[in-house]
């Protein structure tokens, strides 16, 4: 199965929404802390549901608020929660960004850029995309520090990359990016119970639940088109 096949289906199950819930704990502050100013043209790469273009909008007044998917299915999904006419979603791929040169203010992901068939190639359409001064707050929860994360690749048939947080900053260097910061996004918001309910059907121990979540949360690395 293709990474668009795979999400047609997750989309077409309504699993968007799910996705949603799951992000928005950590996508939530991160989104907090972009740079945006109001009239600002942003863009999410790998928008799922949509709600990053959402909340742009709604909280920091983008002017534009662009979300990009491979998957038509999500793409149809994002577009059915929203009558905002200035949040947009499109159907396109990583590798080739649908926007001209210093077209865009800020750039997001979450959860989305290591499905990229050329992670190096993505970097560079941000790149190119992003106005001088312009941000890209790149997360992800899927990276080689988080352990909790190495088994997930079993279930998706796409092949993912998992870099480092150094390969992180070292592909966004090679793209002509500086790194403004990097940072792991605690999620304080998913329950984790008592003690005494370990082992559950996810967890072996508390501690290793407590890591993954409130200790490595989500990788967030953020950079700078100079
Ligand atoms: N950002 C959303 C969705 C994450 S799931 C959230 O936080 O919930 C990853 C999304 O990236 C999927 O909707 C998938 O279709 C999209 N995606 C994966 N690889 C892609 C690619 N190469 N080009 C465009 N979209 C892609």
């Amino acid at each position: 199965m293709t990474v668009r096949e795979e999400f047609d289906a997750w989309a077409a199950d309504g699993r968007d929404r799910g996705m949603e819930e799951r992000h928005w704990h950590t996508a939530r502050p991160i989104l907090a802390r972009m740079p945006v100013e109001a009239g600002e043209t942003v863009l999410d790469l790998g928008s799922g549901s949509g709600y990053a273009a959402r909340a742009l909008r709604g909280t920091a007044d983008a002017g534009r608020a662009y979300g990009l998917d491979g998957s038509a299915e999500m793409v149809r999904n994002a577009r059915s929660y929203t009558d905002d006419p200035r949040v947009g979603f499109l159907q396109g791929d990583f590798g080739h960004l649908p926007f001209a040169d210093d077209s865009v203010d800020h750039c997001f992901s979450m959860e989305a850029f290591y499905y990229s068939a050329d992670p190096h190639r993505t970097l560079e359409e941000v790149s190119r995309v992003l106005r001088p001064g312009g941000t890209f707050f790149c997360a992800v929860n899927y990276y080689e520090e988080n352990v909790h994360s190495h088994g997930w690749q079993a279930n998706i048939d796409a092949e993912m990359t998992r870099w480092s947080r150094g390969e992180y900053r070292d592909a966004f260097r090679a793209a002509g990016l500086h790194v403004a910061e990097q940072d792991n996004v605690p999620d304080r918001e998913t329950e984790i119970p008592p003690a005494s309910e370990f082992p559950t059907d996810s967890w072996a121990t508390r501690e290793a639940m407590v890591e993954r979540y409130r200790n490595y949360g989500t990788l967030l690395t953020v950079g700078v088109v100079p």
